[in-house]
């Protein structure tokens, strides 16, 4: 037998490409029916080999072996999280980048940086913000895509802190953090992604200072970081703020905040990894008001805009700041080229070509693409509130501003309710999970425990919500059962 090479799958590699499409539209086409959560999860029989198996052999073992147990996250009742699907123009955008294997952040050889450079251009646009590039006096917003939301927190948070460094006199980049001082973070209702990126660029997990919150609302109090801010003498203050907040999608009120921020000559990070396209409707526009003033944005491609993972997108009204943390210097990536030099505003100094996917969608879809499935979300979201209030044995925990429901199961009455249902959701939602029809994750609000249905992909419609209701009156009967 002769030994299986890429040489030699090369020669086939028009029928190893129709047969690898046929399996992604088969797995496509079959989302809707697929178990959201897959049943059993064990990893393939397999072990490395001295020889391999060749391409068309490798495939087999996916099918038999991978694409049975995937979960449907791609699909429209995977409503755990906040997760995007994957629309066909992201799709073919996602395989044409492998296809192509460009590393985007090198200068100088391919016109890729500057499709990024168009990509968050259009991005940008999209939501109503400036553009540096394209803003006469070059104030605006410019920055690099990332992993996900997770990434472009972590520049943010390398940003503020090189900031705080320098007005304390020290090049934290160079230096690292241990002259780094006077510098205070203040915020409400973090994502526990900044933690982690306070962590990871040495500020530490607990430099945040909490801020008040409205009362029955995890939103900031705008008053309490105002007091706050002006009881501080500190010599750099950094505010995040949340332009939706993961379990109830609540914005803070980032007009205030900003003002605030303007008035104490504080610098303004918005986690808008979601909540960044409330502004792509008219609608909901009004919830991301003052976004535009923020210092830096971090935002999700992989959720709302539905290209596939991974894409995060950081913006920033400091370029140069964050060039200089980011930069990486050496002889041999100097280079005449007018394009950007991403490889100095991000971690990689290689990355995938993640704009392409995002470029392919903008193109394919337009303004009125993103529009349609950010207010489809939003309405599946406020039908599904609207149904839960008329079932049996549910209630919403809290208001839905945008495409997340926060609810819970009640067991129960009068004085144990909270106790009783507080014990009993976790074995609820494991139920309505097993189901195979949606998959949900959980959520706490007021000190009551509870799920969270956060509507995300383009292919979820009215269809999908008898199905979703359906498994919820399945999940608080097996729990009924099962408590006898
Ligand atoms: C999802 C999310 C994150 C983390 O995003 P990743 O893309 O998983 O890194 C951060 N902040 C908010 C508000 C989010 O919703």
């Amino acid at each position: 037998m002769i030994r299986p090479t890429p040489e030699a799958d090369q020669d086939v590699l028009s029928g190893l490409l129709t047969e690898a499409a046929q399996s992604s539209i088969q797995f496509q086409k079959t989302l809707h029916e697929r178990s959201v959560a897959a049943p059993n999860r064990t990893a393939p029989p397999v072990s490395l080999g001295e020889d391999g198996v060749g391409a068309q052999e490798a495939l087999s073992l996916f099918e038999q072996h991978i694409a049975p147990h995937l979960s449907a996250s791609a699909g429209p009742r995977y409503l755990g999280y906040v997760t995007g699907g994957v629309t066909p123009a992201a799709l073919m955008g996602d395989w044409l980048a492998s296809a192509v294997d460009q590393n985007p952040v090198n200068p100088g050889c391919s016109v890729a940086p500057l499709v990024i450079e168009q990509s968050i251009g259009m991005l940008a646009s999209l939501f109503n913000l400036p553009f540096a590039p394209d803003a006469p006096d070059g104030t605006g917003f410019d920055g690099t895509f990332t992993s996900g939301a997770q990434g472009a927190n972590t520049l943010a948070a390398a940003c503020f802190r090189d900031w705080a460094g320098e007005r304390c006199g020290t090049d934290v980049t160079e230096e690292g953090v241990a002259a780094l001082t006077g510098l205070e973070i203040y915020c409400a209702s973090p994502h526990i992604t900044m933690g982690k990126s306070l962590g990871i660029v040495g500020l530490g997990r607990n430099a945040m200072r909490s801020v008040a919150r409205v009362p029955g609302r995890e939103a900031m109090d705008p008053q309490a970081l105002e007091e706050a801010l002006a009881n501080s003498d500190a010599l750099s203050k950094v505010v995040i703020a949340s332009a939706g907040i993961v379990s109830t999608g609540d914005f803070e009120d980032i007009q205030s905040i900003a003002a605030s921020c303007a008035r104490h000559d504080a610098w303004l990070h918005v986690d808008g990894a979601f909540g960044l396209f409330a502004r792509c409707s008219p609608h909901y526009a009004a919830l991301a008001k003052g976004i535009e003033h923020a210092d830096s944005i971090t935002t999700d491609c992989h959720k709302w805009l539905n290209v596939p993972y991974d894409c995060g997108l950081f913006l920033t009204r400091h370029l140069d700041r964050l060039e200089t943390s980011m930069r990486l210097t050496a002889s041999y990536l100097k280079t005449d080229d007018p394009a950007p030099t991403y490889i100095n505003r991000g971690l990689e100094s290689s990355s995938r070509f993640r704009a392409l996917p995002v470029w392919m969608a903008l193109m394919a879809y337009g303004r009125s693409g993103v529009r349609d499935m950010v207010e489809r979300s939003c309405d599946m979201a406020q039908r599904l509130g609207d149904m839960l209030s008329e079932i049996e044995g549910y209630e919403l925990l809290a208001p839905t501003p945008l495409n997340i429901v926060l609810f819970r199961g009640t067991f129960g009455s009068g004085a144990d309710q909270d106790d009783l249902s507080n014990a009993l959701q976790a074995d609820l939602m494991k139920a309505i999970n097993a189901t195979g029809k949606v998959f949900l994750t959980p959520g706490v609000f007021d000190g009551k425990a509870g799920m969270r249905a956060a509507f995300s992909n383009w292919k979820t419609g009215p269809d999908d919500l008898p199905l979703i209701i359906e498994a919820l009156r399945q999940g608080r009967e097996h729990v009924l059962k099962a408590k006898g």
